[in-house]
């Protein structure tokens, strides 16, 4: 049985094996997908201290190499079944059959994006339709495109479009953006992007791939944009179901813990974005990954 099994290598999971080898834990991480988690995706980090301008993919390489130095041990399964109490010990179990005992668990299941969920959906991604600029812009360049949301993803997406896209278009529901204020400055200096407020996309065009997208105004009043691809950013959503009989989730999906990431189960930690928080960043991921690590190693010990 080893000490601390972390499901997730985002950031929080990646720094919680960091901390957890540190304190001398033996420690495995689960993964579904590849290791980074979210900010693989992001172009450029300009808010994480001490590392200014740092890609995402560089940053989340840099991370799972310090894990992987340090002796974690990596299993690539996706977790769809966890068990146990900590007088027990925790059972976990992959999709494709890895299994592992542990005496502590660090849930950082981190989000995923959130989908439209409109008619076509999935039969347009992949064509026209993407949830990730800096993976699919390149196939855009010189076109017109289309970004919806208005937090800091669709913005730093827009943003990176617009060096790429003849012209970028921003759809969002509401007359102001969520994104900070720096970023929205950044934006809006490019004279190729075009806002679309008050707007959601209520439908989509196109017979084997996306050529235009439904606008619905706020009024009610209804537009069709021509555009050759709709970058979707609209938020994020936990995916913790999976955990639903260890720990309790709040009404969102949420594992409900504090910043202590003690969540309702001895023994079970919650770290980065899966967890009720106000401030979902990279530098509070990895701060939840430092304060789990160092909990679960004591309590193993
Ligand atoms: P956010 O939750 O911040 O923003 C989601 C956006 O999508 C909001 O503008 C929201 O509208 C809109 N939205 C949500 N649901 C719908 C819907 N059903 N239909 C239409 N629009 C919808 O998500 P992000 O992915 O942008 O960011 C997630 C977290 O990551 C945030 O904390 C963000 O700050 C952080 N982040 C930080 C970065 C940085 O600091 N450089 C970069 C990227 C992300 P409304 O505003 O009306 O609610």
């Amino acid at each position: 049985m080893i000490d601390v099994a972390i499901i997730g290598a985002g950031t929080a999971g990646l720094t919680a094996a960091i901390y957890a080898r540190r304190a001398g834990s033996s420690v495995t991480v689960f993964e579904g997908e590849a290791p980074g988690g979210q900010i693989i995706n992001t172009p450029e980090i300009d808010n994480f201290p001490g590392l200014p301008g740092i890609s995402g993919y560089e940053y989340a390489n840099k991370l799972y190499e310090q894990a992987q130095a340090l002796g974690a041990e990596f299993v690539f399964d996706k977790v769809k079944k966890v068990s146990g109490s900590f007088e027990e010990g925790f059972s976990i179990l992959g999709e494709y059959g890895a299994t592992c005992e542990a005496k502590t668990l660090i849930i950082a299941s981190g989000v995923k994006r959130r989908e439209m969920g409109l008619a076509g959906e999935q039969e347009f991604t992949g064509r026209g339709i993407s949830y990730c600029a800096t993976c699919d812009g390149a196939f855009f360049k010189g076109k017109t495109v289309a970004v919806f949301g208005g937090g800091n993803t669709a913005v730093e997406d827009a943003i990176y479009l617009t060096g790429i896209c003849e012209k970028v278009y921003i759809i969002h529901r509401r007359n102001q953006f969520r994104a900070d204020a720096a970023l929205v400055d950044e934006l809006l200096s490019h004279d190729n992007v075009e806002t679309k407020l008050c707007f959601t996309v209520s439908g989509l065009r196109g017979e084997d791939k996306i050529t235009a997208v439904e606008l619905t105004n706020i009024d009610g009043s209804k537009e069709e944009l021509t555009t050759d691809a709709l970058f979707v950013a609209i938020g994020l959503i936990p995916e913790n179901s999976v955990f639903q009989d260890i720990v309790e989730l709040d009404e969102a999906g949420y594992v409900v813990a504090g910043e202590d990431c003690i969540t309702s189960a001895e023994g079970v930690f919650a770290a980065g974005d899966c967890r009720t928080k106000d401030v979902r960043q990279l530098v509070t991921a990895a701060a939840d990954g430092a304060v789990a690590a160092v909990a679960a190693s004591k309590l193993s010990h």
